[in-house]
């Protein structure tokens, strides 16, 4: 309610100045005399003769202390007044303190009669008064002796409204100049304030800020305006841009305070309903903008007047009722705007003379609408602030947000690459580093080495998983730092913290790569590295044996790509070298499971199921008197496409098991050969069998061959079992005690390829074999290598020393048979007789031999 009083009052509808009518001026050297006042309605003819008017009989005089004020009407009023003539006062001023009245004119009267004029007024150009000012000022000089009186005549279509004072001259400049300061001091927070905003506007695009400056440019527009300050500044010769800017300051002052309250209390969001109403309020203010443009200025003002009551009331309410329905923004809304409407109605209230004149009460208005200005500008900047906070929280969060999912990101890469349990880098970081390596250095031989170890099974089963997982974790940090010492190793991963040498490919296969050819440089190096990796690993005081293998395979001579050369990898991994040694290289013949490989295990198979294979045999010939003393039988696919030598049919049936069938139809095909043997004449021809390393492992071996003896009684002690060197060093005590079983059985055995291997002087003679047959390879240069010579007679001696009878094996040609003939050896098998056949060509190429003989004989 207080702000339409204020309303009203900044708009002279209500009565703000209520002068004190005194004789005489008072102590501040001004007076408000006491006033006549006659009114004409406007469509009368005007009198315009002041002493015509001032003989009028209906004068009225106005009562003690009341300002004329007659609100709208259209009448022309005539005011009389007396001028206070006392004392040293010769210079005075006539103010009329209303500045939107049309016409005024004024005239002094000296003894009744008319001395001086002054025709003014705001519908008149600035230069129209006599001193520019926005209140109607007239500079008059009185002589003593004298009675003066003033005459004013006033019409206008505002309101009809005229406070007058009479002034000394020299207190009205102290009094202007007091009251244009504190004017300038206020225009000048409110232009600060407006300019402050529009700067934060431009630099924010935040359209609360410019909203403000508006509503706050509405204020200082509105209220310079009604002081009369716009006039003389900004349009003094054009009385109806003055006229129209009146107009529209009342709702552009509304407009731009309800769009700022709007905005400011982001009613939109917060409270639609309230939203919609001030919305409406906005556009009704507008349409008073453009019908200033249309109607008179009477009608336009009371309108603007009547339509901002209710903005004003809307404006007041909105402040509180947001605050109670905890707006934050709210707070100081309210108090901004009680701030202005206190100082308003402090104004009033002095003006009503209920309150002292002050300073304080008589700026009241300007001093509520500065502080609000400054209050808000702060809000402003709280805000700001707040906005700032919450930009920089809202960053602050994103970016723990992005540093957190960075971090999830590399710990899920980490787990990506690395095998949980070791943390050791896993197969797939293994393979990029094994695919990059192959790329950069495709010149280089590169070694991949896997190591698996075949005990950690019977670790689990024995101390549990979780002790086994310790065991496997303590042997990644051994074999880590080992392949460290590799010479020629690749990192498999490095950056600043660490360093990894070893990957954990499966549970228990852990995988390196080395420069092939570094590697072969430094031997020793090597074999140490594989003594540390078969080392036990000392856990809880035990010493647990870890069984580890190793394979390599070497790019480029194995395979081109990653995926090959692991396969290979494990493939060496697997071998019997491998289990013997700890070490093996990739070679295909063990490698059972290349794809022809697979194919070539199950067509043996089946060729072993339908009888498809067969024996040939080859002569062996007693170098004493040239006789044939016995066959080897040895084995052929001859149905087969391609053809398949039989020590790649062996190692197939090694690698698939199915040696154990083989041997067995080998030994019960020799049987059957020997029969025949004995059919065609030849009963004193021994049938010699090769078996495989893997047959002497198996428990029941001897008895199955006990077995087939006693079903072939005839054949006792002539059929003879060869097996390689090489073989029984695999397992020695194994081997061992086979072929002890099998000499007690009766059958003679056969230590084949011997001198290929290096097996120990003590071992050979410990063995129960009646033969030793030299390896090819010592024999096949026999003639031309004096060296083979050498460990070939030394090896026929020393056998001869321990009562072996020593076989030649790849015997060519006459000379070497001559050759060792001169050595002592006792038997000769190789091309030279001929090479292994059928056995009906067997028996023609028998027939034929003794023939021979007989010839010789
Ligand atoms: P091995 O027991 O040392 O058999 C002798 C090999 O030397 C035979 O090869 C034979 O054809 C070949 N040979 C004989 N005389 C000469 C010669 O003057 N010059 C050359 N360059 N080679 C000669 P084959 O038949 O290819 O057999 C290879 C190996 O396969 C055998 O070596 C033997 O270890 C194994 N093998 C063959 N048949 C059987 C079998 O039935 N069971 C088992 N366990 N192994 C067999
Ligand atoms: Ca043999
Ligand atoms: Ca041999």
């Amino acid at each position: 309610m207080l702000r339409t009083v204020l309303l009203y009052a900044l708009l002279g509808v209500a009565i703000i100045v209520v002068p004190d009518a005194r004789a005489d001026f008072a102590h501040d050297g001004h007076v408000e005399p006491a006033i006549d006042y006659l009114l004409f309605a406007d469509d009368q003819p005007s009198i315009r003769d002041p002493v015509q008017i001032n003989a009028l009989a209906p004068w009225q005089s106005l009562p003690a202390g009341e300002t004329p004020n007659f609100g709208y009407i259209q009448d022309i009023a005539w005011f009389r007044f007396p001028v206070p003539t006392t004392g040293d006062t010769r210079h005075q001023i006539l103010e009329i303190g209303y500045p939107q009245l049309d016409s005024v004119h004024i005239y002094l009267m000296r003894d009744g009669k008319p001395v001086g004029e002054l025709e003014t007024g705001d519908w008149l150009p600035m230069a129209s008064r006599q001193l520019q000012h926005p209140h109607f000022l007239y500079h008059y000089t009185v002589e003593p002796g004298h009675d003066y009186q003033f005459l004013v005549r006033v019409q206008t279509s505002g309101a009809l409204q005229v406070p007058i004072s009479i002034w000394k001259r020299d207190a009205f400049f102290n009094y202007i100049s007091e009251v244009d300061q504190a004017h300038a001091i206020y225009y000048g927070i409110l232009i600060t304030v407006i300019f402050f905003n529009l700067f934060v506007f431009l630099a924010m695009r935040e359209a609360t800020y410019l909203y403000y400056a508006l509503s706050t440019f509405g204020y200082l527009f509105l209220l310079s305006s009604l002081r009369g300050a716009t006039y003389p500044v900004l349009w003094p010769d054009n009385p109806w841009l003055q006229n129209q800017s009146m107009m529209m300051s009342v709702p552009i002052a509304v407009l731009f305070s309800l769009l700022f309250a709007r905005s400011f209390l982001e009613l939109h969001s917060r409270s639609p309903k309230l939203d919609r109403v001030v919305r409406a309020g906005i556009i009704i203010n507008l349409l008073a903008i453009l019908g200033s443009f249309l109607l008179t200025y009477n009608t336009s003002m009371r309108l603007s007047v009547a339509l901002a009551i209710p903005s004003c009331l809307l404006l007041t309410f909105i402040g509180p009722w947001e605050w109670f329905r905890g707006n934050r923004q709210a707070k100081l809304y309210t108090i901004a705007w009680g701030m202005l409407t206190l100082g308003s109605a402090m104004t009033a209230a002095n003006k009503y003379g209920w309150v002292p004149t002050n300073f304080i009460t008589e700026f009241g208005m300007e001093i509520g609408s500065a502080l609000e200005a400054l209050l808000l500008t702060i809000a402003l900047a709280a805000r700001l602030y707040q906005e700032r906070e919450d930009k920089v929280d809202a960053r602050e969060s994103q970016l723990r947000a992005l540093a957190a999912r960075r971090k999830a990101e590399l710990r899920m890469m980490e787990q990506a690459l690395h095998n949980p349990l070791t943390g050791l880098p896993n197969r797939s970081s293994f393979e990029l580093q094994l695919q990059d390596l192959l790329t950069r250095e495709s010149g280089q031989r590169h070694a991949v080495g896997i190591v698996q170890l075949n005990n950690l099974d019977t670790i689990t089963r024995t101390l549990g998983h979780q002790n086994a997982d310790r065991v496997l974790e303590l042997a990644a940090r051994r074999f880590n730092g080992i392949f460290r010492d590799l010479p020629g190793v690749h990192p498999i991963e490095r950056d600043e913290n660490r360093c990894f040498h070893a990957a954990s490919l499966e549970s228990t296969a852990f995988g390196f790569i080395v420069d092939a050819d570094e590697a072969r440089r430094q031997p020793r190096r090597i074999i140490e590295c594989l003594e540390a990796i078969r080392a036990p690993i000392d856990y809880l005081g035990m010493q647990l044996p870890l069984e580890p293998r190793t394979g390599v395979a070497v790019y480029p001579e194995h395979g081109t790509d990653t995926n090959t050369l692991i396969r290979k990898a494990y493939v060496a991994q697997e071998s019997d070298d491998a289990r013997d040694r700890g070490l093996a290289y990739y070679h295909p013949n063990q490698d059972s499971y290349s794809a022809d490989r697979l194919t070539l295990a199950s067509s043996l198979r089946d060729a072993l199921r339908k009888d498809e294979l067969a024996l040939f045999f080859q002569p062996k010939q007693s170098l004493t008197d040239q006789s044939i003393v016995g066959v080897e039988a040895l084995i052929r696919w001859p149905g087969r496409k391609i053809p398949t030598p039989a020590d790649q049919i062996i190692a197939v049936a090694e690698q698939t098991g199915l040696i154990k069938p083989l041997t067995r139809w080998v030994l019960e095909k020799a049987m059957v050969a020997r029969d025949e043997l004995v059919a065609a004449g030849h009963p004193h021809l021994s049938v010699s069998v090769n078996i495989s390393p893997n047959n002497l492992r198996e428990q029941e071996f001897p008895l199955f061959v006990q077995r087939l003896m006693t079903s072939y009684p005839q054949h006792a002690g002539k059929i003879i079992l060869e097996v390689t060197e090489t073989s029984m060093m695999l397992d020695p005590a194994n081997s061992l005690r086979a072929l002890r079983s099998l000499d007690y059985t009766g059958i003679p055995l056969s230590i084949d390829d011997f001198g290929s291997g290096y097996s120990s002087l003590s071992y050979i003679k410990r063995l129960p074999a009646s033969e030793i047959k030299i390896d090819r390879s010592l024999i096949t240069d026999l003639t031309f290598q004096a060296e083979d010579r050498v460990i070939v007679q030394t090896t026929i001696n020393m056998c001869h020393d321990l009562g072996y009878k020593v076989v030649a094996e790849g015997v060519e040609d006459l000379e070497t048979a001559e050759l060792l003939a001169g050595m002592d050896c006792d038997m000769i098998q190789g091309f030279h007789l001929t090479p292994p056949q059928p056995m009906e060509e067997i028996l023609l190429w028998l027939a034929g031999q003794n023939g021979r003989e007989q010839r010789r004989a």
